[in-house]
């Protein structure tokens, strides 16, 4: 995905700048202090580059839309406030007693809360996918919608989720904010946002829609292996040079 000879990050663009003028200047809602300056496409370019080697799992998405709509909406709902090695396990165990709605529907809200069990708040997860399940078959003829607005319809499915499922699934146009999107962008001096929703927003101006799709894979990658939320290994980041380390205390 990368594209080949591109230069690292220590090459300075101007992005961001180009078609502003002079009175324009006062930065949106959401810019960072280097949003004007920040070599956005290089420092995504280098990241996706070097991703291979991190070994995450979540590596294996980028460049790959179109997987299942359901697994994925299904594993995202699985994840709130859930390691990732749990959900993963809890959405195999799942997958291996149902993949549609209808076969979701077949099981009872206990035998569900027992598949998902090691999840979070299974108990209310449960009750949730059966609940979405019933609509997907009532509204959308059991398939999960392409449209975001539609998505955000069904219970429990925020705009992280809604945006997964359309650039992981469909490939549409979309930034999923998740932890690691919503962190290490404002690191980088690239934003300066208190939530995800205002991420998203800002994100969709800064970043070339190009990466939109693989933006979450390879930050959530990233954010597992180097920029980790407490105590980054900036000693090996191979962003190093254009990071503005906004917020670090910590550091390896
Ligand atoms: S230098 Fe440190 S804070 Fe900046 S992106 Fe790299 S690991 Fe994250």
């Amino acid at each position: 995905m990368a594209a080949g000879g591109q230069r690292g990050p220590r090459v300075r663009a101007r992005a961001g700048t180009r078609g502003r003028s002079r009175a324009a200047r006062r930065p949106p809602p959401g810019d960072g202090p280097r949003a004007g300056t920040f070599p956005t496409g290089e420092v995504l370019a280098t990241l996706a580059r070097e991703a291979p080697g991190w070994g995450a799992p979540v590596v294996a998405f980028m460049g790959r839309a179109g997987a299942d709509p359901f697994r994925i909406l299904v594993s995202c709902l699985l994840s709130l406030r859930t390691r990732d090695q749990v959900t993963a396990a809890a959405s195999a165990s799942l997958f291996r007693r149902a993949r549609t709605p209808r076969g979701l529907l077949r099981l009872d809200e206990d035998a569900l809360a027992a598949l998902i069990r090691p999840v979070g708040f299974y108990r209310t997860k449960a009750r949730t996918l059966r609940e979405v399940s019933r609509l997907l078959l009532e509204r959308h003829a059991g398939r999960v919608p392409r449209d975001l607005d539609a998505l955000l319809a069904l219970p429990g499915v925020g705009r992280k989720t809604a945006n997964l499922v359309v650039t992981q699934a469909f490939g549409d146009p979309g930034i999923c904010v998740d932890t690691h999107v919503h962190r290490i962008p404002n690191r980088w001096g690239l934003l300066a946002t208190r939530t995800p929703e205002e991420s998203e927003d800002a994100l969709r101006r800064l970043v070339e829609p190009a990466w939109w799709v693989d933006l979450n894979p390879l930050l959530v990658a990233f954010g597992q292996t180097i920029c980790q939320p407490v105590s980054p290994r900036c000693s090996t980041c191979p962003v190093a040079p254009a990071c503005a380390r906004v917020g670090v205390v910590h550091s390896r």
